[in-house]
């Protein structure tokens, strides 16, 4: 049979990703590769409570269908949360989704005729290149330094083009690089969205997981035109399986997103958005997150520490202040893939970095996720990786 799909999905279903994931997955293989929180701190106990409370309070009402919008209990507790992203939003201005990944797919959904053109940092999100594409987006890439997206290279594009619709960005401890944007640059692309007329993307799953303490605000804080629309998970400060997110936008947007989410799954589940709320009623979320953040920084300190004793002097690293990666630079133009190669041999895996590139990628780029390791494997792990670099013709 010969079907004939959309021109705009894949042809073919071929994962080099999921390959390189199982692969990685191999028992003895040390994994860098993935992007999984640390398990051990999933607060089973306390969900299995909060679900239990959730049942007794709203009995049928959380088995029912519902709101598309979300549970009014939770719309709540994520206006109150995003107040620390110096947000302020009220319930009109809030969609509960299945997870962040289901925003991206919304935004493009609601804004992206086929050609549009989208700019995404180079390198990204791969899951927000392949939903950008399923709706026949350009992708056009921009340049990165260490402080995040360049915003001169990105106002050189919006002045030269006019088929760009959308920015898309992670301004706290990128997936894949780690890297983190300063304050000026945030309202800079606030600007820039209002002068080119710009909807921003800005996706901020790991700004909770942060090492330092410094908290910068998000680009949404310096919207004054409607422009940025942000989103954010529990994924990361509670448990991903749980698949809840959401979306902040002016209030204007939310019933047209509405509408196009009840399309697609009606509403995301209500038992699951209950015990969320029940969760954060009876726990105190502030020392979860903290707890989660001393790990990581532990993990990611153990890595920095090995790759600065076993990598060769010319290898470069981010150094990230949050989240769940890091992004290593070989120079000489390796290839990555032979590298991938002679590292599972050596029983260790990463990610190499061409899949996180919309269009031409260098070599020699991958990235290391450092959450779900503990660090005495991780010590074994990079010096694994280090005698896999010498070994590696370039
Ligand atoms: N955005 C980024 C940058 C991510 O890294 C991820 C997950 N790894 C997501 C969105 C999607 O997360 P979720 O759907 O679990 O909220």
């Amino acid at each position: 049979m010969t079907y004939r799909f959309s021109k705009f999905v894949p042809k073919t279903t071929t994962d080099p990703v999921g390959d390189i994931l199982r692969v990685a997955g191999h028992p003895g293989v040390i994994s860098f590769a993935g992007g999984l929180p640390a398990p051990e701190l999933f607060p089973v106990e306390k969900v299995q409570a909060a679900a239990q409370a959730a049942l007794a309070e709203h009995g049928a009402a959380a088995l029912q269908y519902g709101s598309a919008q979300g549970v009014p209990q939770l719309l709540d507790v994520i206006t109150d949360r995003i107040k620390r992203e110096q947000i302020n939003a009220t319930r009109e201005n809030v969609l509960v989704t299945t997870g962040s990944q289901q925003v991206l797919d919304l935004v493009a959904k609601l804004f992206i005729n086929p050609g549009d053109s989208v700019i995404v940092e180079e390198p990204t999100y791969l899951c927000a290149v392949d939903a950008f594409k399923s709706y026949g987006a350009n992708l056009v890439g921009v340049e990165m330094d260490d402080d995040g997206i360049r915003v001169d290279e990105l106002e050189q594009v919006l002045k030269n083009r006019d088929d760009v619709k959308l920015l898309y960005t992670i301004p706290n401890y990128q997936n894949p690089t780690g890297r983190s944007m300063p304050a000026e640059r945030r309202q800079q692309i606030a600007q820039l969205a209002e002068k080119y007329d710009l909807i921003v993307l800005e996706d901020n799953p790991y700004g909770e997981i942060n090492f330092t303490g410094e908290r910068i605000p998000s680009i949404k804080s310096y919207d004054q035109s409607g422009h940025v629309i942000y989103t954010s998970t529990f994924s990361k400060i509670l448990a991903p399986g749980m698949r809840v997110g959401w979306l902040i936008a002016d209030e204007e947007l939310i019933p047209h997103f509405t509408m196009l989410k009840q399309t697609v799954d009606l509403h995301t589940d209500n038992f699951t958005q209950y015990t969320i709320a029940k969760f954060f009623e009876q726990n105190d979320v502030d020392e979860h997150v903290r707890q989660i953040t001393d790990l990581y920084r532990s993990r990611k300190d153990a890595m920095i520490a090995a790759m600065e004793k076993y990598f060769p002097a010319d290898v470069k690293f981010s150094r990230p202040t949050g989240g769940m990666f890091l992004w290593v630079e070989v120079p000489g133009g390796v290839d990555t893939q032979a590298l991938f190669n002679e590292c599972i041999a050596n029983h260790v895996a990463f990610v190499p970095g061409e899949p996180f590139y919309p269009k031409d990628a260098p070599a020699g780029k991958f990235r290391l996720n450092f959450s779900n390791t503990p660090a005495d494997q991780i010590e074994v792990g990079i010096q694994r990786l280090a005698e896999a670099m010498v070994a590696t013709p370039v």
